[in-house]
């Protein structure tokens, strides 16, 4: 359907991008108040600093922070750049989806999980903590998804069941074993259900190849942003960023990754 012809193909590829934006900007909302204890889905967005009320054209995504020159348009407080940097980057991650899964029940689902995580993000890197509800909110977007198909529910769910615990319980042992031998916690318990939830989309050796690139991506950050974050100590930095990251990557690129892998032999 996106290259029925190019008016077709904007037209897609435009309202994927403002889809984005506007998720990206909620995504963004609900972490920042999650992470600060406050109901995710209650009450009007509002200045961080003087508590004004944000009216429709301060909500606009991307768009209301460049005219107000990254302000408050009340007390002129400084607006953070990580919102229209993460707004702009869902809009390019919906673009990419979309060219990559057509406007399929693939495309929605996977909408559905970068948004999430990109949430999961942005509180893991404020509070360390990745809240069970966005999890939940994981396997919920598989479920409902998965009940849209058509197709035998019980059997495609628990397929994905099936790939997802194929990855995340030899992980589970293998992180209470490192505990055991480390005497400390090696992985967030928060963490391994993350890895399970988003496995329940893909088939396992796919699984594996979010795992494998998390851990990469993990190391990556925790190097570049050692300095940054970690006062209290070594490896201080959260998994959950690396994890969303491949997770994302894994949508676009797992399944020919993977190909390619086993073309090998
Ligand atoms: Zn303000």
């Amino acid at each position: 359907m996106l290259h029925l012809t190019p008016a077709v193909t904007i037209y897609i590829l435009t309202l994927s991008a403002l889809f984005g934006l506007v998720s990206g900007s909620f995504a963004n909302c609900c972490a920042w108040r999650m992470a600060h204890g406050e109901s995710a889905a209650k009450g009007r967005s509002h200045c961080v600093a003087c508590g004004h009320t944000l009216s429709p054209r301060e909500l606009i995504p991307v768009i209301s922070w460049v005219v107000q020159k990254g302000r408050c348009r009340h007390c002129g407080a400084p607006v953070s750049i990580r919102y229209p940097l993460t707004e702009g980057f869902t809009a390019i991650a919906f673009v990419l989806i979309v060219l990559r899964y057509d406007v399929t029940l693939n495309t929605l689902q996977f909408w559905i999980l970068t948004a999430v995580l990109l949430t999961i993000a942005l509180v893991d890197l404020e509070t360390g903590y990745i809240p069970d509800s966005l999890v939940l909110g994981i396997a919920l977007d598989f479920t409902v998804v998965t009940a849209l198909r058509g197709g035998p529910f019980w059997s495609l769910w628990l397929k994905g069941v099936f790939n997802a615990a194929a990855v995340a319980l030899p992980l589970l042992g293998l992180v209470l074993l490192m505990d055991r031998v480390l005497g400390r916690e090696s992985m967030g318990g928060g963490d391994i259900k993350l890895f399970f939830a988003i496995g329940l989309f893909s088939h396992w050796s796919c699984n594996l190849f979010t795992l494998l690139l998390s851990c990469f991506l993990g190391i990556a950050f925790a190097l570049i942003f050692r300095g940054v974050c970690t006062e209290d100590g070594e490896g201080a930095f959260p998994f959950g960023p690396a994890i969303a990251a491949a997770a994302f990557l894994s949508i676009l690129a797992a399944e020919p990754a993977v190909q390619a892998y086993l073309s090998l032999f």
